[in-house]
């Protein structure tokens, strides 16, 4: 049995739970430690349970609890070098540092992961693929385009986190500066709702039916708006799956495999 449950998405801060029967894993930890053991209480699990946080990337919404975490919990934190290089001031303790190769698989107990590199503002930003018990789970958030390449490594998800940040009119008419807008408009920022409904509404008859949008922007997107924008361009594709949008601030419902 596989579970996967979102306890924080958006730019406040990212931390997902996937577990097997053996292992428990967050996929960043971007909120205070006091939130992710709330939110872990929340679904039953305590904080010394977890075997392991994997880093997609040195941003402060995806790193932020790291320092009292390891300090507190001495739990295994798994970054490539470059993204340790970008953290050193967060003074993760050294015997919780391990390092991953992006484009390498690894293992975490009875997972197998696999992080593969996505276009983002960082020194090396990964999506990762998780696998166990003949499940795939695929996390990827803060990814500037979608290439062809990260298109097929997304096929074929059990569960698929995928980022729908922006909705473009809604950015471009926003109060962000205009350096700040093209930032996230541009390949190396954050993907629109637009972008991810149509790699959404190719994947979703590619082999995944449980599909969950994430990384929300606060001030230039909607939970409906991109909801909707995704679903209609699933349907008018003539397509199906359980599409659900990530909560910012709010344990969502766990999904069980
Ligand atoms: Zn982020
Ligand atoms: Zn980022």
């Amino acid at each position: 049995m596989i579970n996967f449950c979102n306890l924080y998405s958006g730019s406040s801060g990212n931390c997902t739970y996937v577990a097997s029967e053996e292992t428990r894993i967050l996929v960043d930890a971007g909120v205070s430690c006091n939130k992710i053991i709330k939110a872990l209480d929340e679904i039953g699990v305590d904080i010394d349970e977890i075997d392991a946080i994997i880093i997609s990337h040195e941003h402060i919404d995806h790193t932020r609890g790291l320092t009292t975490l390891c300090k507190k919990h001495h739990i295994p934190v798994y970054a490539n070098r470059r993204t340790w290089n970008m953290i050193e001031s967060l003074n993760v303790p050294d015997t919780c540092r391990l390092v991953f190769s992006t484009s390498q698989e690894f293992e975490i107990g009875d997972f197998t992961i696999y992080p593969f590199p996505i276009p983002h503002d960082a020194v090396e930003p990964c999506g990762f693929s998780l696998y166990s018990e003949g499940k795939k789970i695929t996390i990827t958030t803060d990814i500037g385009h979608i290439t062809e390449g990260t298109l097929h490594q997304l096929e074929c998800s059990d569960i698929l986190l995928l980022e729908a940040n922006y909705d473009t009119e809604t950015l471009k008419c926003g109060p962000y500066p205009y350096q700040l807008k093209k930032r996230i408009m541009s390949d190396s920022g954050h993907l629109s709702n637009e972008e991810a409904s149509k790699a959404i509404s190719y994947l979703s008859k590619n082999n995944c039916q449980n599909i969950v949008l994430g990384h929300l922007s606060k001030e230039n997107n909607f939970p409906e708006l991109a909801y909707q924008t995704v679903m209609n361009e699933i349907t008018q594709n003539g397509n199906i799956c359980n599409l659900s949008v990530a909560s910012r601030d709010f344990v969502d419902p766990m999904i069980t495999l």
